[in-house]
């Protein structure tokens, strides 16, 4: 933790207001899928969903799958390349499945977009693809990514916590905080 700059942390969203809105958009997510024998896939994209998907899929009273993938951080580079490079793929075929993508947060909209996961899930003949993410920063979309589940719309602010980090670190809190920086905000 020494390596970290001075920053504090404010609570944003509180455990139970989290655990409040993720009931909420488990019955959502059961009345868009309302066929029992339609199979539904949750694909988490690690690691920052990892926390959001392991509640959510417990909140969601039908039967479901649920995978990971991982990609690239967009970074600098890919502002001029447009390439993010998806570096963990699904373990099974998605052919006829309903398929829902479970992010952390929805920021510029870059990661998504150009990770091309979408895309690359309508191609191998998902039944459906969509998205589900915990938090929506409206104010830094970059390009637009269609939403179908959102769980806070939040300010520009960065935010850790359940399951999100800063430098690796506090993905383990329960809640979800705004990291004031002395410094910088990180890309
Ligand atoms: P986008 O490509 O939409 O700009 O960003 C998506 C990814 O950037 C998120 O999945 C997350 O990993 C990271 N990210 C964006 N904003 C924040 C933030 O406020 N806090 C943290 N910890 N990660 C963020």
């Amino acid at each position: 933790m020494n390596s970290l700059p001075l920053h504090k942390l404010e609570v944003m969203i509180t455990a139970e207001e989290i655990a409040k809105r993720v009931g909420e958009l488990g019955r959502e997510i059961e009345e868009a899928y309302p066929h029992h024998d339609e199979p539904l896939l949750l694909v988490g994209v690690l690691k920052g969903a990892a926390v959001f998907l392991a509640d959510l899929i417990r909140a969601i009273n039908r039967p479901l799958e649920y995978d990971f993938v991982a990609v690239s951080s967009y970074g600098k580079a890919t502002q001029t390349s447009g390439e993010v490079r998806i570096l963990k793929d699904l373990d099974a075929s998605v052919q006829g499945k309903h398929v829902l993508v479970v992010e952390d947060i929805l920021d510029t909209g870059l990661t998504l977009r150009f990770s091309y996961l979408i895309e690359s899930l309508k191609a191998r003949h998902a039944k459906s693809v969509g998205v589900c993410v915990l938090l929506d920063k409206p104010s830094r979309r970059r390009v637009q990514v269609p939403v179908q589940h959102s769980g806070f719309t939040i300010e520009d602010r960065y935010v850790v916590g359940y399951g999100m980090d800063y430098a690796e670190q506090y993905r383990n809190l329960g809640y979800i905080a705004q990291v004031e920086f002395e410094k910088e905000y990180p890309d």
